[in-house]
């Protein structure tokens, strides 16, 4: 693979934080598109030349969940460990193996991946969008059309205004909700949240739970996390009507523990849902995404607030880390 961009996604920063185990020294980065350089033996469904988004959670094709199609929480991948298939990666320094993350690690100009990480779309779609879809975007817009089912006049309330909430955003816009509340404590990512289609800004100066009833009396269908704070997904019972969804797709560092009162969910008849990379088949989904973009009805180019070179890295997480930004994207 030779990458032609690569997102910077929460998710390198909780290992950078220390938040999430990974094993070290490492190349970060998971959220890539790029060009074929070259295919191994028995390689058939990319080619020298193709233009190509990377899944950081790649099916093994064999597992119980690949069998029964459900490839977003394939069991049988390597991507854990940051190495490829056969237990090794093909990054070194001078004290031996360097992981890449997620077996794709694509901060860096080029890498060998797995084959069933990469999905080929149009060569139309330009990297920086194209490596979207690798992670925020499959995961935002997943979590809505896949994991959630959203129909048409369904009222959404979307909590985090980031790359994956916006995403979440789009989704619902493409999915028709109305309204969709996006929720955020800044307003130039709520100005941005009313660009990807949310029709309703909530800052959460005073009470979420007043703002949302303002808006829907008897509170939203569905309610979606996407920050991964304890805070903030133990608010979504309290914006969320009776019977409705609440959906978690941010995540929290690891051993977060998130508690709602006991009685709630069986007397009130909500559930709470789990959404993992947007519930997505990435060889299905990912050119389904690239499809919806040509066709001007996902604008992904709008997630990229920030185009940065490779050794800009560092400020775009200290930037993410401060909550700023929607996508910090790098262009080799
Ligand atoms: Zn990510
Ligand atoms: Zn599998």
């Amino acid at each position: 693979m030779r990458y032609g961009a690569s997102g910077v996604c929460h998710s390198d920063l909780h290992v950078v934080d220390g938040e999430w185990s990974a094993p070290f020294p490492i190349v970060l980065g998971h959220e890539g598109a790029g060009v074929v350089e070259a295919v191994g033996a028995g390689v058939e469904h990319v080619a020298a030349g193709d233009h190509v988004v990377l899944s950081w959670w790649y099916p093994c094709g064999t597992c119980r969940q690949c069998r029964h199609g459900e490839h977003w929480v394939c069991s049988g991948n390597h991507a854990d460990e940051s190495v490829l298939h056969d237990g090794t990666t093909r990054l070194s320094n001078a004290d031996g193996a360097v992981h890449q993350y997620l077996s794709i690690g694509t901060f860096g100009e080029q890498a060998v991946v797995p084959a069933s990480a990469v999905v080929p779309i149009p060569p139309e779609v330009p990297f920086e969008v194209a490596c979207l879809i690798g992670c925020g975007v499959a995961t935002g817009v997943g979590a809505v059309i896949n994991t959630a089912g959203v129909e048409p006049g369904a009222s959404v309330a979307v909590i985090g205004c980031g790359g994956v909430g916006l995403s979440v955003i789009m989704g619902a816009a493409l999915a028709g909700a109305d309204p969709i509340i996006a929720i955020d404590r800044e307003q130039a990512k709520l100005d941005l949240a009313l660009e990807a289609g949310a029709t309703h800004g909530v800052q959460p100066s005073g009470s979420v739970r007043r703002a949302v009833r303002a808006i829907v009396p008897d509170f939203v269908d569905y309610a979606f996390e996407a920050i991964g704070l304890k805070e903030t997904v133990e608010v979504m019972p309290r914006i969320t009507r009776r019977g409705g969804t609440m959906v978690m797709v941010g995540m929290t560092p690891e051993d977060t523990k998130v508690s709602f009162d006991g009685l709630l969910l069986p007397s009130s008849g909500q559930s709470v849902i789990g959404s993992s990379y947007g519930s997505c088949v990435p060889a299905v989904d990912f050119p389904r995404l690239a499809q919806l973009h040509l066709a001007g009805r996902l604008p992904i180019d709008r997630l990229v607030t920030h185009r940065i070179a490779l050794d800009e890295v560092n400020d775009a997480l200290a930037a993410m880390r401060r909550r700023e930004r929607a996508r910090s994207v790098i262009v080799y």
